[in-house]
């Protein structure tokens, strides 16, 4: 395994900071998240740069290459305070589980526009009453002829408004057993009977979450993704890109906070020497400078470890990479607010704003504790209390 990167890779690193830094955080998006409206103008450009399907096959508009080089997009913006929520979704687990995973006809329809970003397609798994425990999901199809009639609730579920369809995780009953199996539907979000209610949330945000109703729901013999009996391979194939990506994003914010810290721990003085030169003001900043790189290196050997086919492997990785760079992006917003004093606070400064974005990231896409859980439980091999 090598964290090295290719002098592509580099390359790659510096177009995506030269878009970012086009539409940063004060420039741009934090107006737009002010308003929640969506980062249209960077998403569509980079886009159109190839930025947002590099991970998908060349054969259908994309760039050929892995989760290693989208994180390292998500990274770069992030950087910015410029990270896309829906890169998350969209080309991150929607393009991935239909590389791996859809029919031919699927991938003819869906991948060209995931790859260049004219396209979004979200991913709902969260329900009302099953949370962090996904076995409990109660969104069942079932077969009526040729078509899928589906029942369900969501909640949560960002940016329904911008996409064109849903990729839903419900449940098939098995004709044989009765048993009810996992099952990835694709659902256009203007489906008689799919509706959509955004949820007030109290963080700024360009992209919104929704609640679904899903009442018969009639979806063509199609709309299944693969084969019926794939489902847990499948959701696996998304999920660890989803939480190497929501890494990514967190390493960027922690990077823009740190520099953000650095620059004006450098500037302000307020006794002889700038307030940099206060170990009060230096030491916090070096720690999460060290435990932004550690993320980070989590986060490679993870995109590494997937993108060579060790899914196990990277479900480790991933998971580590998603808490540690959660974390330290919560605490480098934070030591970013404490380090500007009553300027952090400032509206201008955007720094308070963000902190609440960088919340996120220790809850969804999987919540801090469940990741602890899943160390406990897989790599130190401690019972299960649930
Ligand atoms: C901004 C935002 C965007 C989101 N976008 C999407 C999306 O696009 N698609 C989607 O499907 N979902 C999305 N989610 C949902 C997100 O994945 C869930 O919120 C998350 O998985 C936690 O589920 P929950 O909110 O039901 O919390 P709960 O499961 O109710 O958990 C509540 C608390 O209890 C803890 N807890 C639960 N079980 C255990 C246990 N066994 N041991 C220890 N602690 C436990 C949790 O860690 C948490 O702290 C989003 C959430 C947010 C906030």
């Amino acid at each position: 395994m090598t964290v090295i990167e290719t002098e592509e890779q580099r390359e790659l690193r510096a177009a995506v900071a030269k878009l970012a830094q086009k539409y940063n955080y004060r420039d741009y998006v934090q107006a737009k998240g002010r308003n929640h409206e969506p980062l249209t103008e960077l998403w569509d450009e980079a886009g159109k740069l190839g930025f947002l399907g590099v991970n998908l096959p060349e054969e259908y508009g994309g760039g050929g290459a892995g989760i290693y080089e989208l994180a390292l997009v998500q990274e770069e913006l992030a950087a910015q305070g410029a990270g896309l929520l829906l890169v998350v979704v969209s080309p991150a687990i929607c393009g991935t589980i239909i590389a791996k995973y859809g029919t031919d006809a699927q991938k003819d329809r869906w991948l060209p526009r995931l790859a260049d970003g004219s396209t979004k397609m979200v991913f709902g798994i969260t329900e009302p009453d099953a949370g962090s425990n996904s076995h409990q999901i109660t969104t069942t199809a079932r077969r009526d002829g040729d078509e899928w009639i589906l029942n369900g609730r969501k909640v949560f579920i960002s940016g329904v408004d911008q996409a064109e369809a849903v990729l839903i995780v419900g449940r098939t009953e098995d004709a044989k057993t009765g048993k009810l199996q996992p099952a990835l539907f694709i659902v256009p979000t203007d489906t008689p009977n799919f509706v959509a209610q955004p949820m007030e949330m109290d963080i700024i945000s360009p992209d919104n979450q929704f609640l679904l109703f899903m009442d018969d729901v009639r979806l063509p013999a199609d709309a299944l993704v693969g084969s019926e009996n794939a489902a847990l391979m499948q959701l696996f194939a998304g999920l660890n890109p989803e939480r190497i990506l929501g890494a990514a994003m967190a390493v960027g914010m922690a990077r823009y906070a740190l520099d953000r810290a650095v620059a004006y721990a450098n500037e302000r003085t307020v006794w002889k020497t700038p307030i940099g030169a206060h170990q009060g003001i230096a030491h916090p900043l070096a720690q999460i400078k060290i435990e932004t790189e550690l993320a980070k290196l989590m986060m490679q050997k993870a995109a590494v470890l997937y993108d060579s086919g060790d899914e196990m492997g990277a479900a480790e990785a991933a998971n580590m990479a998603k808490y540690a760079a959660a974390e330290a992006a919560i605490k480098a917003l934070d030591q970013a607010i404490q380090t500007h004093g009553g300027s952090g606070l400032t509206k201008e400064h955007g720094l308070a704003s963000m902190l609440a974005g960088a919340r996120i990231g220790r809850v969804a896409p999987v919540s801090r504790e469940m990741v602890l859980n899943f160390v406990a439980q897989h790599s130190l091999g401690l019972p299960k209390s649930y």
